[in-house]
């Protein structure tokens, strides 16, 4: 999550005592002897789903029974228990004030609620109640859970991670799917290019088809595939701008053929045929829209590759 979001999270945690996580985007903390961790129910508002893992004399929630309280409050809509984790979906407001005023309340009639009928905080997987209770991440995912229970996931995520760090990067097959991807890049110049169209959706499509296709086909986005990745681009846009460039120029002169267009570019352009300024504002603007779409693939390919591993203590 980006720092905006994150510092939006902390206007609602703070009035509650609670913290926010920024890996995961959760708001998290004690709250009247529960272990509760908030996520946004959607990306459109701010309505929150209020995760609880609870046992009532060690059973598992009664569905109908911890549901009540959805109809004695007008902001909690709804109510889902899957084991013995209980999430209830808050009522956003229109602003983040609005909102953060009636996130407390609530958080409040839910409590007393779930205390009046006897319910204790548990651990989401075995429903122990007992004090090493709390909060943990597991591979970027918030949990409620008993310290036994996190040894386990974590050596499970540590498992799958080894699996997953065994996978070998095939650069070859990579390179070849990079060097596809850009097929993809070149020809969305080149069409968009005999649109009229400034090539800043092809530059995009370019980046995201080279490392796309080195990821699918390498299994794996090292720093070489990265590197390798680039070059491939950067080759790419020049030929695809520069086949662009000698359609319109085989189009404009009947008798000179595509190819001979493409070989004889350069001199058309020294010659002044060619508005050197334009080709190379054109090429320019390529693949200044190539490394606007490079730098974010690259970014969550190697961000999602780290996440998957990181498990730790919340709270
Ligand atoms: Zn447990």
């Amino acid at each position: 999550m980006n720092k905006k979001e994150e510092k939006t999270l902390h206007k609602f945690a703070e009035p509650l005592g609670m913290s926010v996580d920024g890996n995961n985007g959760v708001i998290y903390g004690e709250y009247e002897g529960y272990h509760v961790y908030l996520t946004r129910a959607n990306n459109n508002s701010y309505s929150f789903a209020v995760n609880f893992s609870l046992n009532k004399a060690g059973e598992l929630p009664q569905q109908d029974e911890v549901k009540r309280v959805v109809k004695e409050s007008k902001d909690i809509i709804d109510c889902v228990i899957q084991g013995y984790q209980v999430v209830y979906t808050l009522r956003g407001g229109m602003t983040v004030a609005k909102t953060a005023e009636k996130v407390g309340p609530s958080l409040q009639t839910i409590t007393s609620f779930l205390q009046q009928l006897g319910y204790q905080d548990a651990c989401a997987l075995c429903g122990k109640s007992d004090p090493t209770v709390s909060l943990y991440s597991v591979s970027g995912a918030p949990a409620i859970l008993c310290d036994d229970c996190f040894k386990k996931q974590q050596e499970a995520v540590n498992i799958h991670a080894r699996e997953q760090g065994n996978v070998k990067e095939n650069v070859l097959s990579g390179t070849v799917g990079a060097f596809l991807g850009s097929l993809i890049g070149a020809g969305a110049i080149i069409l968009l290019g005999q649109f009229g169209y400034v090539a800043a959706i092809s530059g995009i499509v370019m980046a995201i088809c080279a490392i796309k296709g080195y990821e699918l086909l390498g299994k794996k986005l090292s720093t070489k595939g990265i590197i390798i990745s680039s070059v491939i681009m950067i080759v790419m846009v020049y030929v695809g701008n520069r086949i662009d460039w000698s359609i319109s120029v085989a189009n404009y002169y009947t008798d000179v053929d595509l190819f001979y267009a493409f070989r004889i570019l350069p001199d058309l352009i020294r010659e002044g045929y060619l508005e050197a300024s334009q080709y190379y504002g054109n090429l320019a603007m390529v693949y200044l829209f190539t490394a606007i779409g490079a730098v974010p693939t690259i970014i969550s390919a190697v961000r999602e590759g780290k996440r998957a591993q990181e498990s730790y203590k919340m709270l």
